[in-house]
């Protein structure tokens, strides 16, 4: 049966065509119970080796109901999300999620997701975002997750809190008075990062959120024709884009980490600075001739972290330890099986920027207090 007028294939190529990732999955689930079914059993009809707590992509049920468009929810579609948000929290996810760097989830404005955040409290779930900008803005960005978090009365975990790229060197304090002055006002904030420096995620989600409405098909024919080429690799390099957080992108620190084109497997562990001083090209056209080539599906790590930030943030005491891992490609980044030795070795036994005590906390109660789990997380009579 159709979800939304949309056939299966449909509903499956909005969702999986984007960047390649789950081709090789039979997408079978239709909801979040189904999913979550779909665990229980597993591949193999034994079900997974992990515990997994789900949370509702706000991106995927805007897809469903709006398709990829760069507009404002109409009152009848924001009642469907509404429904789609609530139905997926009966059937057992414990909150909403959002990649606001990414589309279609971005197109959502603030009046959009508080809606929807108080569908999530009403269920005594929380709101988890990636939020605007983990860039230039990044501190407005976070202000303005507190702010919509509060209004609408929900618990707030914030995903892989960095302060990245140049403009954000130092300043994890800034961030982190933030959140003490909304935790001293009473508001429910959680946040974790993973214990890296690098970021990850995939080359097209660095372009402008403009050139990315429609879809897949529509990106690619974008980066085909000259002059609308020409006008993203200007805001990649020059303005800003608002995929790539506000900051003009440097070459030299986006390094491919997954192709989905095994044939373009070479190019994985080198820079698109590298991979266009190979060829003799500009860096731009190298990142655009491999978006088109592989078909938008490859994955990067961004060299764009500070040490001193990282270690800053993950001492706070409403941090718990999180990977952000996307398991996929031939380098994956290591955040995705490392993150829990890296903090217990390298950040306690080594480092010392945390006792053994406090790290045990922020893998186990804090995460567990946070998806209330009152069973996990603590050594208690
Ligand atoms: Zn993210």
């Amino acid at each position: 049966a159709p979800v939304d007028g949309r056939t299966l294939e449909e509903v499956r190529r909005a969702i999986t065509g984007w960047n390649g990732y789950g081709e090789d999955i039979d997408f079978d689930w239709r909801t979040v119970g189904e999913y979550l079914d779909r665990l229980d059993r597993g591949f193999d009809g034994r079900g997974i080796a992990v515990n997994a707590a789900y949370l509702i992509p706000q991106g995927t049920v805007r897809a469903l109901v709006m398709g990829w468009e760069d507009r404002p929810a109409s009152p009848e579609e924001l009642a469907r999300m509404r429904e789609l948000v609530a139905q997926g929290l009966e059937q057992g996810a414990v909150g909403l999620s959002s990649g606001l760097t990414y589309t279609p989830g971005m197109y959502a404005g603030d009046a959009e997701l508080t809606e929807l955040c108080r569908v999530v409290a009403s269920y005594g779930g929380y709101y988890c975002p990636h939020h605007r900008s983990y860039g230039a803005g990044a501190l407005e960005a976070y202000a303005e997750m507190v702010e919509l978090a509060g209004r609408a009365g929900c618990p707030l975990h914030l995903a892989h809190a960095t302060m990245n790229f140049g403009v954000n060197a130092g300043r994890a304090g800034e961030l982190l008075d933030l959140l003490d002055h909304a935790l001293a006002a009473g508001a429910d904030i959680t946040l974790d990062t993973y214990p890296y420096t690098p970021g990850c995620t995939t080359l097209a989600a660095l372009l402008p959120s403009w050139a990315s409405e429609g879809g897949p098909e529509r990106v690619l024919a974008r980066l085909a024709d000259p002059a609308t080429a020409g006008r993203i690799r200007r805001e990649l390099e020059v303005s800003g884009s608002d995929g790539c957080h506000g900051v003009p992108v440097e070459w030299d620190t986006i390094e491919v980490s997954g192709v989905a084109d095994p044939a373009l497997g070479a190019h994985v562990g080198r820079t698109v600075r590298e991979l266009a001083e190979a060829r003799g090209e500009e860096p731009w056209e190298a990142a655009r001739r491999l978006l088109v080539e592989d078909r938008l599906g490859t994955t990067i790590l961004q060299h764009v972290g500070h040490e001193e930030n990282v270690r800053a943030i993950m001492r706070h005491r409403a941090h718990t330890g999180g990977s952000d891992g996307i398991l996929r490609g031939a380098k994956p980044h290591p955040r995705a099986y490392g993150t829990f030795p890296r903090y217990l070795g390298h950040y306690v036994r080594e480092s010392g920027v945390l006792s053994l005590e406090e790290c045990v906390a922020h893998l186990t109660s804090r995460p567990a207090a946070r998806l209330r789990l009152p069973d996990r997380g603590l050594v208690r009579e």
